[in-house]
């Protein structure tokens, strides 16, 4: 067994002592048996919450209410959750109840896929009571039980289907396509935040391409905010052909309000619930694409795109010019002449003194963009006594 699960075996070795079960479970065994490489590492085990944090020195309880509780061994930290199985999900949200179980069988149990669904211990044993393995071998994402009642039980499990095709590049079983096209209509019950999580996972993964595709066959996007009443911005995604993952959801918003510029960003972002924060990185890469339409890739746009460079130029690569010597857009970025405004040979405070009968003001920020565009564009030297002589030409600012 190789290193990560190695680096578990402290873990182990504490719980058998102490006289419990363990298995590694989840993503961590189907990466491995996938020979891909391995996220975080899941832990299932028949001590209770209390008994794992009594064992071991340092834990934080994540998810103490389901079980989890984080186990941090030499710095590194794994999830280690009690056996259990799920009630119905009443509200669509939470469980409604969480019932410790017995074994591992039970806890696999309610696991959603096959290929989610296999433990194996510290010596490489494996337990797969689904047919895990034989689905990995045929790559197809198939339902631990009844489809229509998975689903049904929590529907995000519909999307995350969806998402794992864009993962592993598998196909779905033809019985969970039947049964998201049945109850697709079950997601409007679940919270946008979870269905949103999934979906920036599935653009963020390598094979879009035929998640999209098993969403339009599907036809689970008509249940998803703006795509239900906006086909048309589903076919446009339909008809791309991308090539690289979307890396952040910001990225992937400005994408999405640039396919259709009358769904503004705002729109994106209340529709799913999305942070400030992808707001701003949205905002700040649409405002780059829109003046690289304007005046084309310049060294100011390039100034301008900052450490979103990359993200700019894979906007450009799909929007609009796909063949861009991206190598040479970086070698000139790297010759600009200042990469930021504090690189500039003088400040505010200088301006400042420059005018000193002038009141401090929005002035300020108006004359530092003009002087840092001049640099830029290579108008003018990053040189203090240059600045200094044409600013000086400048009509002195309003005093008010
Ligand atoms: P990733 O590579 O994205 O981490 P993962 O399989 O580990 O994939 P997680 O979302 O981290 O996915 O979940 C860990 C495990 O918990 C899954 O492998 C699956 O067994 C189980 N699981 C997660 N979400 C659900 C769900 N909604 N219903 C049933 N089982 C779930
Ligand atoms: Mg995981």
């Amino acid at each position: 067994v190789n290193k990560p699960f190695t680096q578990a075996k402290p873990i182990f070795e504490n719980l058998y002592s102490n006289g419990f079960e363990c298995y590694f479970v989840g993503g961590a065994v189907r990466d491995y048996l996938l020979n891909q490489s391995i996220g975080d590492i899941d832990i299932a085990t028949n001590a209770t919450p209390e008994e794992i944090q009594r064992i071991f020195q340092k834990t934080v309880p994540v998810g103490f209410e389901h079980g989890t509780v984080l186990v941090i061994e030499d710095g590194v930290s794994f999830e280690v959750t009690t056996y259990r199985t799920e009630g119905e999900y009443k509200d669509y949200r939470h469980p409604s109840y969480v019932e410790f179980v017995k074994n591992i069988q039970e806890d696999l149990s309610r696991r959603d896929f096959t290929i989610n669904a296999i433990a194996m211990d510290l010596m490489g044993r494996i337990i797969d009571p689904f047919g895990g393995q034989e689905d990995l071998q045929n790559r197809i994402i198939r339902t631990v039980g009844k489809a229509e009642d998975r689903f049904n039980e929590d529907p995000l499990r519909m999307l995350r289907g969806i998402r794992f095709v864009s993962q592993l590049n598998f196909s779905m079983s033809h019985e969970a396509i039947q049964a998201i096209q049945n109850q697709r209509q079950l997601l409007e019950k679940i919270s946008v935040e979870r269905i949103a999580d999934e979906i920036s996972k599935l653009f963020s993964k390598q094979h879009i391409q035929f998640a999209l595709d098993m969403m339009n066959e599907t036809g689970i996007y008509k249940s998803l905010p703006i795509l239900n009443d906006q086909e048309h911005v589903f076919m446009k995604l339909l008809s791309y052909d991308f090539d690289s993952p979307f890396e952040h959801t910001g990225l992937l918003v400005a994408f999405l309000h640039l396919l259709d510029r009358r769904i503004s960003i705002q729109q994106w972002i209340k529709a799913y619930k999305l942070s400030n924060d992808i707001r701003n990185k949205a905002n700040h890469l649409v405002e780059v694409y829109e003046r690289y339409e304007s005046e084309g890739l310049t060294n100011y746009v390039l100034y301008k795109a900052d450490c979103a460079l990359k993200d700019v130029m894979k906007l450009i690569h799909l929007l609009d010019e796909p063949v861009v010597d991206i190598q040479s857009v970086y070698e000139r970025y790297e010759h600009l002449r200042i990469k930021n405004r504090h690189e500039m040979a003088i400040n505010g405070q200088d301006l400042m003194n420059w005018f000193s009968n002038v009141k401090r003001g929005k002035w300020i920020g108006d004359f530092l963009e003009q002087i840092e565009y001049r640099i830029v564009k290579e108008e003018l030297e990053n040189d203090r006594n240059e600045i200094e002589r044409l600013v000086k030409q400048w009509k002195a600012p309003e005093n008010n």
